[in-house]
Formats: structure tokens, C-alpha cells, sequence
């Protein structure tokens, strides 16, 4: 069944030409003019005009955000991919996602899978794909149906809680995501565990124009049943929170918060949440909205002075909680200006909401334990939000998209230095390829003792001394001549003319960052260094386990399906490396076997080696290839594997079959 396949795709790509010029090539290792950028954008382009969003490069997949329903991930789509060969049929994540799996059962190893790409391009509807396909596609029980059905509705959970309308997507990962799904020795999805990266906390009391809080705050309020909205005394407005409406954009178009608080309260349950647990979580999400609403005003003495007593009174009794601070029967006041208290309340609110989303992920966690202690293999599966450029940019575009880097570099290691070892292992000679690497930025950020982060934390041992432009001086100071960053005072007149004062611009693999201090950098030096040190912690977690990319690209900033823009496109093929990676692939050799596999496959196609061949596999597949005609320049047997240098030949020798 499968050869049949694989010759029909094969004949349709390389055979048709007519096909071939409509549907373009589904592997850019077979383009002809692989070194050039407009081959690679013409063949993208021509797939995305025919719905075709996926391409490969190599086992790498590239896909396009078609921002539009295509019908391609029913049950009926993943059986036809189950179990068949990565290159017989046309690309797909379904594909990848099925041969990471079969690797993992055949070698028993880890495995992850890195998604990557901007906001918006479509890496969240990625991994919720992959993990859609293990939960319908691996073997089962009643009892494990259980774990699959929690591991799929851990999603809409943390998305309600993670998850925000930004400019960007409506739909934006405001945390990193980590998750890996365990299997058992047959293949069973037998348990999962997450972690969790930065939630951007400061969006629950602020959020720029045309984007909104946590997707929660608008599900309950929206969604919420009459009597526990009475029950914790909101109202059905949102308009009516000030935390609610600051992007004054509460509702959304493509986003039904109604039914989504449905979904939510529905994967709660089988998460097993209990009712108490559920009480609790929704009074505390209250308890932030009604915070948001207490209002302060500085009185004649310049204290300030709080007139919002309902609020108090409904924060006192959904949190449990006295409304003041008595100690034997003395009312305790803490003389605040008015500033400082509303800095205070928003202080609280960020605080509850980022410690209510960790106790959520360690509950999701304690329901997706597996119990047993038996071996388990397992596939990581990475979604963290994706690098965001917006007109003003602070502490959190900041982490976000130095979290972007370090995938980027952990990308540039793993591709660039596995494929070196491999080469050397098996004695191939290979001509290196030359690449952008991105470490200096790496190190421009967290380099010890030089690097911002270090810098950050070094003013912030000066308290009462250091404030924002302090900073920013000694940035100047250690990062003069820095080809990765500027400022207003080291920037040539041209480039000043763009810069503020409290302004640094960082030059990202991605694109030019720049990044305001006033008024967050300080703060943030705790946050700052958990994060470096956190993102240190995950590259390891990775390192020890076989990679497989997604590479997402976002074809337009307007959300529009059947919009391709060149620029926009090209833009990210150029920054995601991709052309390099297909060079490395093409410079390299596309395909690899070890040469038992490829006897067994092959040897029915040479009376030498069939049915058994008594000399050593590497005889064997010498003997074969010779007897198929393969030619010197098309391959190199290396210690224990053949390397084909284009999948041609190796779709060849599968057509021989049909022959
Ligand atoms: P962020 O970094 O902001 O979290 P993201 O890369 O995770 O962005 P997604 O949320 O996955 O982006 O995708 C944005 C939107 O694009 C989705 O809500 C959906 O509307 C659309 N989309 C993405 N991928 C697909 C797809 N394969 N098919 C149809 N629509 C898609
Ligand atoms: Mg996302």
C-alpha cells in the first residue's frame, strides 16, 4: 500500500510536470534551484495558493498559518497517516508527529518537538494538533482513556487562563509551554507533565489598546451562571471592571467567550478539579476584578484615602479575608500616597493571578501523573510565545523574545552540530555551511557579569541610588561598540532621530527590538535572572532528547486567509535560517539508512541479496546499489549507514518496486 502511494506522489511531483508547476515541490530539498531565496518563496507561495500550507525540508516541516478552516485534520486525515513512511505522503504535521512516534517505540528513546515562529503564526494550533493525533492514534484502554481525555483539556484550560487577545493574535500564548506526554512500552499515552515558562502577569492591570486581559476575566463574566456571579458579587458587564477595559476592545470578534467558559468548566471538571477547588479558583479570579476596581484618592495631607468600600467589602468576603489589619483591637494604617497604593493593589492582583496560575498548573500536573513507576519514553512538546515587536516594547517583549533567541541557538547547535557529529562519526568528508549565529546576542543578554540581565541585577544592589537612566548609562558604558545594541547616545544621527532617551535597541536574529526602561526595568531584576536561569534549565531538558522542528510562519499582520506577503514571508525564512538549514541538508546528504535497514528493505530488488544475503549488511547494500545502477556521486557508504544525497534516488529504488 505504501509503495503504491509513494509512487503516486512521486510520479505527481517529479513526473507531471503540470502538477509539479501548480502544486510546487513538497520537499525544498528537491528544488532544483535550492541555493535561491526566490525558488524557495515561489514554491512556498505556489503550495499556500493550492491550501498547501506544509513543506519539508528534509524531516523539518515548514508550515504557513492559512488563518482559515482547510479540513485537514479529521480522524479520517490521521488514519491515512498512521503508521506510513515519513516521505510517501504529502506533508503534513501529522506526519512528523506519527514519525517522531514510531521512532520513539523502535529506539526507545525521548524525544521533543521544537515550534517555532512569531506571534500569531500558528504554533499553539501546532502543538494542539500533535497532541490530538497521540491522543486518537496511540493504543488505549477505558483506564487510559482517562489520561488521554485530560492531557487534551489541559489545553482549553490553560489557554483560558494563559492566553490573550493581543494585537498580534487573538489567541496569544502569554506563558511558555512545556509539556511532556508520556508513553508506556506498547505505545500508550499513559501521562503527561507540564511546565510552565514567565506568565506575563503585568497584563492583568494593564493591557495596551486593542488587546485584552486573560481570556478567564471575560469568560466569567460573560459565561458565568447567574448565581455564582450573585455569589461573587459581579456583575454581567465587563465594561463595568477596570481591569477589563483598558484595550478597550472586550469583545472579540473570532472569540465566543460564552461557550468557551462552557469548555472550560466542562475540562475542569474532568481534570478533576472538585467543586470546592472550582469555588475557590473562581472566587480568587473575582477577588482580582474587584481589586481592580478599588479606587484611591490622595487627601489634603497627601495620603491616600480609599473610597471603594463595596469592593472591600466584596474582596473581604471572596477571599476569605478581615477588610483591615487589627492587632489587639488597634487598627493597623499604612500611610501610603495615592500613587504608591495603587502601585500596591496592582502589586496584589499580579501577584495573586501569577500564583493562582502556578497552583493551576500543579493541579493539571497531579491529574496527568502517571502513577506507575515502570520505564517510560516520552515526546516534550515546546510552545512558548512567539517573538513580538510592538510600537512600545518593555520588560516582557524583552524576555519573550530573549526566550526566542535561545531556542534559536539551541536550533543552530542541535541541527548544525548533530549533523557535523554525524558526518564525523560515519567518516564522511563535509564542507561546513556558513550560518548567522545568534549566540552573541545570547550573550549580549546573559553573559555572566557583562551581559543586561547581570547588569540589571547589579543596579538593583544599589537601592535608593540606581533608577532607569542609571541603568541605561551603564548599559551604554559596558555595551559601547556593541554591533547588537544602541542607544540614543551611541547611535549615529540617523538612527538617533528614532531613538528616546530611555530607549536600547537590540539587534534580534529576528529583527530590531527597541525597548523602553522607564519604569519596569528595575523591578524586574528577581524576575530577570529566574527567567535566564529557568530557560538554561529547559535547554537541558531538551538536550537529552532527539529533536524535530515545526517552523511556523505568518503569511500577513492582518489575520487574513489567502494573503501572502512576500516581505512579511521572506523576512522570516531569511531570520528562521531556513535556507541555511536546506544548504546544510542539500551540501549534506538528505537521506540516511543503517545498512541492515537498508537491505531488508531493498534486497527482493537483487537476486544477489535475496532472500538472504550471507556477507556483512555493508556487502550487501554494495552488491545491491551496484545491481541498481546507483552512481558514484549520488551516495558514500559510511561506517554503519549509507548516505543518499537526494531522496531522488531513493524514490527511485522504491518505484523499482512497482516495476
Ligand atoms: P503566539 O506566539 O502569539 O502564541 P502562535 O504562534 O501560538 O502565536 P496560534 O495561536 O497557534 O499562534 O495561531 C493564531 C491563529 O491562527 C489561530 O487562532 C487560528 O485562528 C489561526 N491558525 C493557526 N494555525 C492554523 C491552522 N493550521 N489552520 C487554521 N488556522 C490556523
Ligand atoms: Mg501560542
Amino acid at each position: 500500500k505504501n509503495c503504491k502511494i509513494f509512487t503516486v506522489i512521486f510520479r505527481d511531483m517529479e513526473g507531471s510536470l503540470t502538477a509539479r508547476d501548480r502544486v510546487g515541490i513538497q520537499d525544498f530539498v528537491l528544488l532544483d534551484a535550492y541555493t535561491s531565496e526566490t525558488a524557495f518563496m515561489d514554491n512556498l507561495r505556489k503550495r499556500f495558493n493550492e491550501n498547501l500550507i506544509y513543506t519539508y525540508i528534509g524531516t523539518l516541516l515548514v508550515s504557513v498559518n492559512p488563518y482559515k478552516e482547510l479540513g485537514i485534520y479529521t480522524k479520517k486525515q490521521m488514519d491515512i497517516y498512521m503508521g506510513v513512511n515519513f516521505f510517501e505522503l504529502p506533508p503534513h504535521i501529522f506526519a512528523l508527529a506519527d514519525n517522531v512516534y514510531r521512532t520513539m517505540i523502535s529506539e526507545t528513546n525521548n524525544h521533543f518537538i521544537l515550534i517555532s515562529g512569531e506571534s500569531g503564526a500558528g504554533k499553539t494550533e501546532a502543538s494542539k494538533t500533535v497532541l490530538q493525533f497521540y491522543a486518537v492514534c496511540c493504543p488505549s484502554t477505558r483506564l487510559l482513556d482517562n489520561v488521554r481525555d485530560r492531557l487534551l483539556l489541559s489545553n482549553p484550560v490553560l489557554e483560558a487562563f494563559g492566553n490573550a487577545k493581543t494585537l498580534k493574535n487573538d489567541n496569544s500564548s502569554r506563558f511558555g509551554k512545556y509539556m511532556d506526554i508520556q508513553f508506556d512500552h506498547q505505545g500508550a499515552a499513559v501521562g503527561g507533565h507540564i511546565l510552565s515558562y514567565l506568565l506575563e502577569k503585568s497584563r492583568v492591570v494593564h493591557q495596551n489598546r486593542g488587546e485584552r486581559n486573560f481570556h478567564i476575566f471575560y469568560q466569567l463574566v460573560e459565561g458565568g451562571e447567574d448565581e455564582l456571579l450573585r455569589w461573587l458579587g459581579l456583575e454581567r458587564n465587563c465594561q463595568k471592571y477596570r481591569y477589563l477595559i483598558q484595550g478597550e476592545c472586550a469583545k472579540v470578534s473570532s472569540i465566543n467567550d460564552k461557550s468557551d467558559w462552557k469548555t472550560v468548566q466542562k475540562a475542569l471538571t474532568i481534570i478533576e478539579f472538585s467543586e470546592k477547588d472550582i469555588e475557590h479558583l473562581f472566587a480568587i479570579i473575582a477577588s482580582v476584578l474587584h481589586l481592580g476596581n478599588v479606587h484611591f484618592e490622595a487627601s489634603a495631607h497627601g495620603y491616600a484615602t480609599l473610597n471603594s468600600s463595596a469592593e472591600v467589602h466584596w474582596l473581604s468576603k471572596v477571599l476569605s479575608t478581615d477588610t483591615s489589619i487589627s492587632i489587639y483591637h488597634f487598627q493597623v494604617l499604612s500611610p501610603f500616597t495615592a500613587e504608591h497604593a495603587k502601585y500596591a493593589r496592582d502589586a496584589l492582583a499580579k501577584a495573586i493571578y501569577g500564583r493562582t496560575f502556578s497552583w493551576l498548573v500543579n493541579k493539571i500536573n497531579e491529574s496527568l501523573a502517571n502513577k506507575d513507576s515502570t520505564r517510560k519514553t516520552v515526546i516534550g512538546l515546546l510552545d512558548i510565545y512567539g517573538f513580538e515587536v510592538f510600537d512600545v516594547n518593555s520588560f516582557e517583549q524583552f524576555c519573550i523574545n530573549f526566550c526566542n533567541e535561545k531556542l534559536q541557538q539551541l536550533f543552530i547547535q542541535l541541527t548544525l552540530k548533530s549533523e557535523q557529529e554525524e558526518y564525523e562519526m560515519e567518516g564522511i568528508e563535509w564542507e561546513p555551511v556558513p550560518y548567522f549565529n545568534n549566540k552573541i546576542i545570547c550573550d549580549l543578554v546573559e553573559e555572566k557579569h557583562r551581559g543586561i540581565i547581570s547588569i540589571l541585577d547589579e543596579e538593583c544592589l544599589r537601592p535608593g541610588e540606581a533608577t532607569d537612566f542609571t541603568f541605561l548609562e551603564k548599559l551604554e558604558e559596558k555595551m559601547c561598540g556593541h554591533p547588537h545594541f544602541v542607544t540614543h547616545k551611541l547611535a549615529d544621527p540617523k538612527t538617533r532621530k528614532t531613538l528616546e532617551r530611555g530607549d536600547f535597541r537590540l539587534l534580534h536574529y529576528a529583527g530590531e527590538v527597541t525597548y523602553s526602561v522607564v519604569g519596569k526595568f528595575h523591578l524586574m531584576q528577581t524576575v530577570a535572572t529566574q527567567f535566564k536561569s529557568s530557560l538554561a534549565g529547559l535547554t537541558e531538558i531538551l538536550m537529552t532528547k532527539e529533536p524535530w522542528y515545526v517552523r511556523c510562519l505568518k503569511p500577513n499582520h492582518c489575520k487574513q486567509p489567502d494573503h501572502f506577503d512576500d516581505v512579511m514571508v521572506r523576512h522570516q525564512v531569511k531570520y528562521l535560517g531556513l535556507m541555511e538549514h536546506l544548504r546544510v541538508r542539500r551540501a549534506g546528504f538528505a537521506y540516511r539508512r543503517r545498512y541492515e535497514v537498508f537491505l531488508k528493505r531493498y534486497k527482493a530488488l537483487c537476486p544477489d541479496t535475496w532472500p538472504h544475503w550471507k556477507g556483512t549488511p555493508a556487502e550487501g547494500v554494495q552488491r545491491l546499489i551496484k545491481h541498481l545502477g546507483y552512481k558514484p556521486d549520488e551516495y558514500k557508504m559510511g561506517r554503519t549507514k549509507i548516505f543518499i544525497r537526494h531522496p531522488r534516488t531513493l524514490f527511485a529504488t522504491e518505484d523499482a518496486f512497482e516495476i
